[in-house]
């Protein structure tokens, strides 16, 4: 391994300090496996649990710093029982994926917005600072090494899973100074198997996903474990997915791990499309940024698929109360409420447990009311290359 000088060193001899070396995509080693996987069939496809035959693998140190990346055959990892990733969990992740384009190449959706938050997220928990852009060019070619597994089928793609871990083997409480990054993916069909419904939401209360201050805002795996036996619990008692509630004024976060919104049809016949603001509780998610986006373009500068131009949608990030969404729906102004996110995409919601009674939702077909539905496609079909929209949709081989 090569260490990289200091070039400011202005020959103060020996002592000087060494530079640790950033991460640099220009030296990439590429070992292809021997044996190939066979590809399963889409339609067989359960979400995260397929393996393919590479990664991304590098690794940090405080002398030499990132090493050459490497991408090389699907393998385990070799870790130290004491290193910080098991006990401190000092790790962060990205979930992103690959589509294949009418012109038949890879490509990705907004990735230097996933660059950028796993950025802030490895800030968050102390681990190496790493180079985004060099970061983005390492998985572009990966996804290109691996593009034969992008399934083709509509609302099919390649999940792509970054994570660094903290790897210092010391039981000591404090900051890793040694990390891997690696890159995983994994064919993926859309993400509710139960294919389109509706799914039904328990608020909870008691336990919060969140807090002001705390490190809802970031993608840190330690965000995730403690949402399970609340998961579990709802799923028990016969709702999908957890309706994420904070505060005395029993104000709505997230739901699941996906950003929510509401449709709300105002005095004047148009409609609020509404989501809680980045207060720090939110992760700030991509889809989100997305449907907040479109919602806004619509229909001064696109029109979203089946929704008339006649129709203004006005998006606000503004605190939703349980008591005004349940007001709202006693009025009849309640028109959709969705999770969206990127394995998701856009998801519908048909009812809210809240206090014992259910909000309903207008139940439509498919469980996408108008403007979710349409927020769903429109998404897909830039997703998917298929529409051009502010050079969202990237190929993989444009650096
Ligand atoms: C990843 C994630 C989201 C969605 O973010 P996207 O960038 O849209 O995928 C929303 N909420 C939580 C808690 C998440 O972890």
């Amino acid at each position: 391994m090569t260490v990289v000088q200091n070039g400011t060193t202005n020959g103060s001899a020996s002592s000087a300090p060494t530079k640790p070396a950033g991460l640099d995509a220009s030296k990439l080693k590429i070992t292809l496996s021997q044996n190939l996987k066979p590809i399963p069939p889409p339609e067989t496809l359960i979400f995260g649990q397929t393996t393919t035959d590479h990664m991304v693998f590098v690794e940090y140190d405080p002398v030499n710093g990132w090493s050459a990346p490497e991408i090389k055959p699907y393998g385990p990892l070799n870790l130290d029982p004491m290193s910080s990733c098991f006990q401190y969990c000092p790790n962060v992740f990205e979930g992103m994926k690959a589509y294949i384009g009418p012109d038949g190449k890879p490509r990705l959706f907004r990735p230097e917005m996933n660059m950028a938050r796993m950025k802030r997220s490895a800030d968050r928990v102390s681990l190496p600072v790493f180079d985004t852009e060099e970061l983005l060019k390492i998985i572009k070619r990966f996804i290109e090494v691996e593009a034969r597994w992008i399934p083709k089928a509509k609302g099919h793609s390649l999940y792509i899973r970054p994570t660094i871990i903290g790897t210092r083997a010391s039981l000591g409480v404090g900051p890793s100074n040694h990390a891997i990054l690696y890159v995983v993916v994994s064919p993926a069909g859309p993400y509710f198997k139960t294919g389109s419904r509706a799914v039904s939401l328990l608020a909870v209360t008691e336990h919060v996903r969140a807090w002001p201050g705390g490190t809802g805002g970031y993608k840190l795996s330690l965000n995730y474990a403690p949402t399970f036996m609340p998961q579990q619990a709802a799923a028990q008692k016969g709702y999908d997915q957890v309706l994420w509630i904070l505060g005395e004024d029993k104000h709505v976060t997230e739901v699941g791990a996906m950003n929510f919104f509401v449709v709300v049809k105002r005095d004047d016949g148009d409609l609020d499309v509404l989501t809680p603001p980045l207060d720090g509780t939110i992760l700030p998610g991509l889809t989100r940024d997305s449907v907040l986006k479109l919602t806004a373009a619509h229909p001064s500068r696109t029109s979203l698929p089946n929704l008339p131009n006649s129709l203004k949608l006005y998006p606000h990030e503004q605190l939703l109360t349980m008591s005004q969404i349940i007001e709202w729906s006693k009025q009849g102004r309640l028109l959709e409420a969705f999770g969206v996110g990127t394995a998701v995409v856009v998801v519908g919601v048909g009812k809210i447990g809240f206090e014992g009674q259910d909000i309903i939702l207008p139940q439509h077909e498919g469980g996408l009311g108008p403007v979710s539905r349409a927020l769903y496609e429109r998404i897909v079909d830039i997703q998917e290359g298929k529409v051009e929209w502010e050079h969202w949709s990237v190929p993989c081989d444009e650096q």
